[in-house]
């Protein structure tokens, strides 16, 4: 390795993988290089989560992270590890730094069948992380009034649009987005359809929402007109628009392999439909892109904290780890194509190859195990199974 990766270590079972992952599959075969940042919760709180903010910075500035997934502070927490403060998300944090956009794709494997019979290709969701219902302003209605929406400008001028004349209780919200945040999303999909050679599907209920809807579809066509077109063109992929419901029904009768664009509150549904489809959170990937091209990779699922709590009372524990060693597969090959170091590419491709190997051979986890064909299964703990992969690796 050339550039370090940005290291994002994170909290509890999640921690203990990631440690397993470096010694077993990893140090032994390459020249890790990583530049080191601890996002694990007690050390958010100590640097009072600057830690955080360092950690995006040297990701826009060497272009590659791989992340440990990391607890979101709630009450519990704050009793839990006696926290200064309820720290925000560490990924709200890294995202609104990298103004990015989180694609989720799942690992298919033989044996592990999606309910969907005709998904033989992952379908990756893009989820636009900003907006909408999520940065919404609600008010309930007590009784007969007048409910408007009001713009006032910088000058003062105002446009008014009525939402209803109440005649009774009711309720009214108020939701927004930007050109920018738009515009921003829009890229990230482009260049992210060009950088896997996918076919890009983007919906929403233009027909309904005239203006709010509309201006999503018409931010995406023309920035695909003006930016992408040609190499799209030259790649052989396609940009498709459609209706959600319209697109709800197309992606169920597909065979997969695309991009499908959401807007936030689609994403957020449609990501978790997908991902128990195509079988199990512990087999989603996660990637994080930014407009101006850095990428920050990790597993979608959180801590496994139930686990944790297990093994801190030396019981034994079968997680999966597979998802977070695509994280770092993920980041491997992303540094290697653009440090030109094809090893590294290479390595990277053949640790997934390993892994994908030695489910399909029946060595597995206890949640692989409930869900696979497989007539047989060997079900092994963590570190067991982390072994039975760096032998399939060693074969390889
Ligand atoms: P979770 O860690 O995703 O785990 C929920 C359940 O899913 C587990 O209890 C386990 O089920 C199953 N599971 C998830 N990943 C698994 C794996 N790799 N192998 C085997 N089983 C797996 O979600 P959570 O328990 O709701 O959240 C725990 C912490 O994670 C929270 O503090 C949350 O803030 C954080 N979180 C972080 C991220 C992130 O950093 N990206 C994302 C989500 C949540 P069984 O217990 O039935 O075996
Ligand atoms: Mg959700």
């Amino acid at each position: 390795m050339t550039t370090p990766l940005v290291e994002m270590d994170g909290d509890e079972m999640t921690r203990i993988l990631w440690q397993m992952i470096k010694d077993e599959l990893l140090l032994p075969y390459i020249d890790l290089k990583t530049e080191y940042y601890d996002l694990g919760l007690a050390h958010r709180d100590e640097t009072n989560d600057q830690v955080t903010v360092d950690s995006a910075n040297a990701t826009k500035k060497y272009g590659v992270a791989v992340k440990c997934a990391t607890i979101t502070p709630n009450g519990a927490r704050m009793d839990e590890y006696h926290l200064k403060e309820m720290w925000k998300s560490p990924n709200g944090t890294i995202r609104a730094i990298l103004d990015g956009t989180v694609f989720r794709a799942p690992i298919l494997i033989k044996g592990i069948v999606p309910y969907v019979k005709n998904w033989t290709k992952p379908i990756t969701i893009a989820r636009h992380a900003y907006g909408d219902v999520y940065k919404n302003a609600e008010i309930k209605i007590p009784g007969r009034g007048k409910a408007e929406l009001v713009f006032t400008a910088e000058d003062g001028t105002q446009t008014r649009e009525l939402i209803h004349n109440f005649g009774g209780e009711g309720i009214i919200q108020g939701i927004h987005n930007t050109k920018d945040s738009i515009s921003s999303f829009a890229r990230a999909c482009f260049g992210y359809a060009i950088d896997t050679k996918q076919d890009l599907w983007f919906s929403t209920k233009d027909t309904i929402s005239k203006k709010y809807d509309h201006t999503f579809k018409d931010i995406f066509q023309e920035i695909y007109e003006e930016e992408y077109k040609e190499k799209f063109e030259n790649l052989g992929i396609e940009y498709f628009y459609t209706l959600i419901d319209d697109a709800v029904a197309r992606v169920i009768r597909s065979e997969g392999g695309f991009i499908w664009a959401c807007k936030n509150y689609d994403g957020d549904v449609m990501s978790d439909m997908v991902a128990t489809a195509y079988g199990d959170l512990s087999m989603m990937t996660s990637v994080l892109v930014s407009p101006s091209g850095v990428y920050e990779y990790e597993a979608a699922h959180g801590t496994v904290q139930r686990h944790y709590y297990k093994h801190l009372k030396g019981e034994e524990t079968s997680t999966n780890s597979i998802a977070t060693i695509f994280a770092w597969t993920g980041a491997l090959r992303k540094r290697g194509e653009l440090d030109r170091i094809p090893q590294l590419a290479a390595f990277a491709d053949k640790l997934e190859r390993a892994c994908i190997k030695t489910v399909e051979d029946g060595k597995m986890t206890k949640s692989l195990s409930l869900i696979s064909t497989c007539e047989n299964p060997v079900i092994l703990n963590s570190l067991d199974f982390i072994k039975a992969i760096r032998e399939t690796l060693d074969r390889l």
